[in-house]
C-alpha cells in the first residue's frame, strides 16, 4: 500500500513537471513572435513621410520643414529639408577650410518641376526619337516624375551637371574633396559608375543625397509605392516596361542600398 502511495506521489510529480514544462516550451515558442512584432513596430514612419510626400506632390515652399538655401550656398532660389541643410553647411564650411567651394546648384523639385523637365524632353527636346528609344535617351539624366529624388528635400546637386567639370582642375579638387569627407556629413554619391553592374541613370558626379534621412525615404518608397501610382505625364506608359521602381529608383549606389542608420 505504501509502494502504491509512493508511486503515485511520483507520477502526479512526474504529471506536474511535464504539464509545466510543456507550458514553459509553448511561452518559448510564441516569444519571438512578440518580439518580431514589437520590432517591426519600432521602425516610427514620421507622420510628415506619407505616399504624396515621396511622389513630390507637397508644397516644399509651405512645409515647416523646409527651408530657403542662403544666397551664399546656392546659386539660385533652393530648397531644402532643414536638417539637411544644417549638415550640408557643415560640410561646405570645412570645405571651405580647404579651399574648396560647394555650392548647390539643385535641391527640391515637386512634381510638377520634375512633370516639365521631362515634358519638355518628350514632346520637344527629343520628340522625333521613336518613343522606346526616347524614354532611354531622356533616362540618362532624367527620372520620371513621382520617381525622382529631388522630390525628397535630401537630395543636391553640387556645382556643376557635366561629369567633365569634375575631371580636371578645379572640378576634380571639388569631387575628390567630396569622395574622401562628404560621407562624415551624411552624404553619398548617388549615381555612382555603372561598371559594377548599377542600373538606372548615367553616372552624375554632382548628385548628392543625404542619406540617413533618403535611406528611410525609399524603404518607404518601396513599400508603399507601385507602378500604378506612377503616372500623369506623357509616356508613362513606360513605367511598367522599364521596371522604373527596380531598375531606376533602386538603381543606386549599393552603399546607400546598403546603409542603416
Ligand atoms: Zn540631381
Amino acid at each position: 500500500m505504501k509502494s502504491y502511495k509512493i508511486l503515485l506521489k511520483r507520477s502526479f510529480i512526474f504529471l506536474f513537471v511535464c504539464v509545466f514544462s510543456c507550458k514553459s516550451q509553448v511561452k518559448k515558442e510564441i516569444n519571438p513572435e512578440i518580439i518580431s512584432k514589437k520590432e517591426v513596430k519600432k521602425i516610427v514612419i514620421p507622420k510628415y513621410l506619407t505616399k504624396n510626400y515621396v511622389l513630390g506632390k507637397f508644397d516644399f515652399k509651405k512645409h515647416s520643414d523646409f527651408i530657403r538655401v542662403p544666397k551664399n550656398l546656392s546659386f539660385k532660389s533652393i530648397y531644402l529639408r532643414k536638417d539637411v541643410l544644417n549638415m550640408f553647411k557643415q560640410m561646405a564650411e570645412e570645405a571651405k577650410k580647404d579651399g574648396v567651394i560647394l555650392k548647390i546648384i539643385s535641391g527640391t523639385r515637386n512634381f510638377e518641376y520634375q512633370r516639365r523637365i521631362w515634358e519638355y524632353k518628350w514632346s520637344d527636346k527629343y520628340k522625333n526619337v521613336v518613343k522606346d528609344k526616347r524614354v532611354l535617351k531622356i533616362l540618362e539624366f532624367s527620372s520620371m516624375p513621382c520617381t525622382s529624388r529631388h522630390h525628397w528635400g535630401t537630395d543636391i546637386d553640387i556645382n556643376s551637371l557635366s561629369n567633365k567639370y569634375f575631371t580636371k582642375g578645379k572640378g576634380k579638387k571639388e569631387y575628390e574633396w567630396l569622395v574622401n569627407n562628404a560621407k562624415n556629413y551624411g552624404f553619398y554619391q548617388v549615381y555612382t559608375s555603372k561598371e559594377g553592374g548599377r542600373t538606372g541613370y548615367n553616372e552624375e558626379k554632382w548628385h548628392w543625397s543625404y542619406v540617413p534621412l533618403s535611406s528611410m525615404y525609399l524603404r518607404f518608397y518601396n513599400e508603399n509605392i507601385t507602378d500604378k501610382d506612377i503616372n500623369g505625364f506623357n509616356g508613362c506608359e513606360f513605367v511598367t516596361k522599364m521596371d522604373i521602381i527596380k531598375n531606376y529608383v533602386n538603381g543606386i549606389n549599393p552603399e546607400i542600398l546598403d546603409y542603416k542608420k
